[in-house]
């Protein structure tokens, strides 16, 4: 018999009942670090105080009114955002997929609005993960993730991933927007060339049209600065932003300039909870603490610490992994062909550290931007005795 909870997971055997920071507690006692962060979106760890009081408050207050009103705390949080971004005006919404959805509605109005209703068409990635809304699954690509869902929405292209030449070939009339995630997360944590996201925001100017920058999993400081964009030291004409954003509470925006916002006017698009008191004040708690002083220093340090000793990591086992890539805190650890990201992320389970594998068998690090050095030092110890886990099954694997 089915599952009354649809069965759309391959879920592990673990259920938490407390977390606090960088730890989870499972319901039966048994304490894990957790370096996955709920997929990189317990951006400030479990419970942490500020988020729960704001959280707590909010709810005793009143959570829901509808945008038919005001929103003082979504206006707060806007304006916030607004003030540490390239970004004129912010839409809230829920989810990843429903920020990347209004995204590329966004993208679509402008060009309209500009006399190009032709210019509909997306140029995505190859490795992109954008969603699982229809259109949002358009723009992901992933054959394996279609299936069965046709017809699939028009306008969408992929490219490989960094090649300039690619997408120079491929513009053309009906081009709207280039949309890419400044690292690839689910694809294995593949980060695009600086040189490449210059390239393409030049290549954007030069024809007239927009870049669209999906950061729901690399934004809010995940990549030690606020947005992982900045690294290349270049502006978006747009981007999407969820995960880390609401530090665990449901919450995601689309960020605009000016020329892309004003011609999303009363009656083009809309969200019933998006933005509603309750998510905003948790948006907000996590930005105080995102926002503060030194913090976004203290996680560049942390995860230099974290990038050391998963570099080490792939020294001391050649065998288990061959390379680390990301950014900050967004880390992925590439195996060895013959070592499956589910078989090592189960051993390092196993040893009390949580992770979450990524495509093109990547096990992907991603702790709470508040996580220790010493946390650090702890989960390399259960990498470490995760590797030689893997590594003594290989060779029994070898002797048989
Ligand atoms: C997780 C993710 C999404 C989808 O977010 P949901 O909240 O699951 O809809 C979209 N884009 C990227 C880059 C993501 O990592």
């Amino acid at each position: 018999m089915i599952p009354a909870l649809m069965p759309t997971y391959n879920r592990a055997d673990l259920a938490f009942e407390r977390g606090e920071g960088a730890w989870l507690w499972t319901t039966d006692g048994r304490r894990f670090l957790d370096f996955g962060s709920g997929i990189a979106t317990t951006s400030i760890g479990h419970a942490h105080p500020h988020l729960v009081q704001a959280i707590q408050e909010q709810a005793a207050k009143v959570m829901h009114t509808s945008n038919l009103y005001r929103v003082p705390q979504a206006e707060r949080l806007a304006a916030r955002l607004v003030e540490t971004s390239f970004a004129d005006s912010v839409f809230f919404c829920n989810s990843g997929a429903e920020a990347n959805e209004g995204m590329m509605k966004a993208v679509r109005k402008y060009h309209a609005e500009n006399g190009h209703p032709e210019k509909f068409g997306f140029l995505c990635f190859e490795g992109a993960f954008h969603g699982r809304t229809l259109a949002t699954l358009a723009a992901t690509g992933n054959a394996k993730y279609l299936a069965g869902f046709g017809p699939v929405v028009e306008g969408y292209r992929h490219l490989p991933f960094g090649n300039m030449n690619a997408v120079r070939d491929a513009i053309d009339g009906s081009t709207a927007a280039i949309i890419i995630e400044p690292i690839q997360g689910e694809g294995g944590v593949r980060p695009a060339d600086l040189r490449f996201l210059q390239e393409l925001r030049a290549v954007c100017d030069e024809y007239g049209i927009l870049l669209a920058l999906d950061e729901v999993q690399t934004g809010m400081g995940r990549s030690g600065k606020l947005w992982a964009h900045q690294w290349a030291r270049i502006e978006p004409d747009v981007m999407s932003s969820a995960k880390g954003i609401g530090g665990g509470f449901p919450l995601g925006a689309i960020l605009a300039k000016e020329k892309v916002a004003k011609y999303l006017v009363p009656g083009t698009h809309g969200t019933t909870y998006g933005g509603n008191p309750l998510a905003c004040a948790a948006g907000n708690a996590v930005l105080d603490v995102i926002l503060a002083p030194g913090f976004l220093d203290q996680v560049d340090r942390v995860a230099r610490h974290l990038w050391r000793g998963m570099e080490e990591l792939a020294r001391k086992h050649p065998h288990v992994a061959t390379g680390v890539r990301g950014a900050g805190l967004l880390v992925g650890l590439q195996l060895a062909p013959d070592v499956l990201n589910g078989d090592m992320q189960a051993a390092a389970a196993e040893e009390g550290l949580l992770t979450v594998a990524a495509g093109q068998n990547v096990l992907r690090v991603a702790p709470p931007l508040i996580v220790t050095e010493d946390e650090v030092d702890q989960a390399l110890a259960m990498l470490e005795r995760a590797a030689r886990r893997m590594t003594l099954a290989a060779a029994q694997a070898d002797a048989q």
